[in-house]
């Protein structure tokens, strides 16, 4: 019987260290591994290559996105420049208007050196996907929810329209992780994540991985040019990332409900405009995100009446939520999106990202209603 996915996240890439018999999976710091005289392949040569802590952790992050092989990389942005870098002059790829900052500076700075078109699109609107990729297209860029908008793009639909022009479809699941959207199942080929984020969860480790739908030829190339430029995931963070792995649903589960009752505080305030969260019946996503996402996630961006000047007020004068940037993690973050992200932002100045973590909902709410001041 397959097993079901909180067993996974507990199980995979679990087995007891078979020269000692620990439970808790060794970390091997060796660079370099023994050849093999017997005729047999080496199982693994040197660090750079394969790790065996890496390897546990690529087992552990397929099973949950179902997919049939894994790479982890020294970062998120590793992983995202991984995809990028397959692309060749002449190719065009197509990317969401409302994604990760430093997603838009890879495709904005590097790609048009290469000769690689670049065609923006809002995602929501599968008119304006559909029209972006009709001149023929290699790459479709997915992220959904996105990044700092939350916005909610058809991950199905998206996939029928890249596959019809021939595109591979990626897919950045950082915000919602496997546990409450699987993207490879509703059709996409290779899916993206800050392991950084919700994986490691407790703001100590950086990561990134790619887990792919099919072991083949794309998968293949990626893995080579990581042995070529290096860009792999250190002993140490692929265990710290391995043991983020073990409580991911309990900690999303968590995430998702605090979120909720932040989301439902926030959006009855009279000095917020508006509240960027799928789990609002409000939100333009949410008939999608109902059907495509297991829950709603635990980030969310408010946009303030009073603008700039407030929404900074408000990220700087928290107590609990601690004015900084990422999310994912244990804690509680807050931040003004405008004024952190430098030259390619898009964020209205208004805004203001919360990653809701793990503390005691009714102290997050009291929290923000201390530095939200009452508008009549
Ligand atoms: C943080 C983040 C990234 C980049 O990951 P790093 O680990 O910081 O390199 C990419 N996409 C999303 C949605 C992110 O939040």
């Amino acid at each position: 019987m397959a097993q079901k996915f909180d067993t996974l996240a507990v199980h995979a890439g679990a087995e007891p260290d078979p020269a000692t018999g620990a439970v808790a999976p060794p970390i091997q710091l060796s660079t370099t591994f023994v050849h093999r005289t017997d005729g047999e392949p080496d199982t693994f040569s040197y660090q750079r290559d394969d790790h065996p802590t890496q390897c546990r952790l690529e087992t552990a992050l397929a099973a949950l996105e179902g997919g049939a092989r894994a790479l982890t990389f020294a970062s998120g942005m590793a992983a995202v420049a991984a995809v990028l870098d397959t692309l060749q002059r002449g190719q065009t790829v197509v990317v969401p208007e409302d994604c990760y900052v430093g997603t838009r500076g890879y495709v904005t700075d590097v790609l048009p050196e290469r000769g690689v078109e670049v065609i923006t699109v809002d995602t929501t609107d599968l008119d304006a996907v559909r029209a972006a990729c009709a001149g023929g297209v290699a790459l479709l860029w997915a992220e959904s929810p996105s990044n700092p908008r939350l916005r909610i793009s058809d991950l199905a639909e998206m996939t029928k329209i890249a596959h019809a022009a021939g595109a591979r479809l990626a897919c950045d699941n950082t915000f919602a992780t496997p546990v409450l959207q699987r993207p490879l199942e509703l059709g996409a080929d290779v899916v993206m994540h800050s392991t950084t984020k919700y994986f490691g969860g407790h703001s100590d480790v950086l990561g990134g991985a790619l887990i792919f739908a099919e072991n083949d030829d794309f998968a293949e190339r990626i893995a080579a040019r990581r042995l070529l430029t290096g860009a792999i995931l250190s002993p140490f963070s692929a265990w710290l990332t391995l043991r983020g792995c073990r409580s991911l649903p309990a900690r999303m589960a968590m995430h998702c409900a605090n979120a909720r009752k932040v989301a439902e505080f926030l959006a009855a305030h009279s000095a917020i405009e508006r509240v960027n969260w799928p789990g609002l019946p409000t939100h333009p996503g949410h008939a999608i995100a109902k059907h495509q996402m297991r829950d709603f996630g635990a980030m969310l961006s408010v946009e303030l009446r009073s603008g700039y000047d407030a929404a900074l007020a408000l990220a700087r004068g928290t107590k609990i939520f601690t004015n900084a940037t990422s999310l994912g993690g244990c804690e509680s973050l807050i931040e003004h999106r405008a004024s952190s992200e430098g030259a390619h932002t898009h964020s209205p100045p208004g805004l203001v990202r919360l990653s809701v973590g793990l503390e005691d909902a009714d102290d997050l709410i009291e929290d923000l209603a201390h530095c939200l001041c009452d508008r009549p």
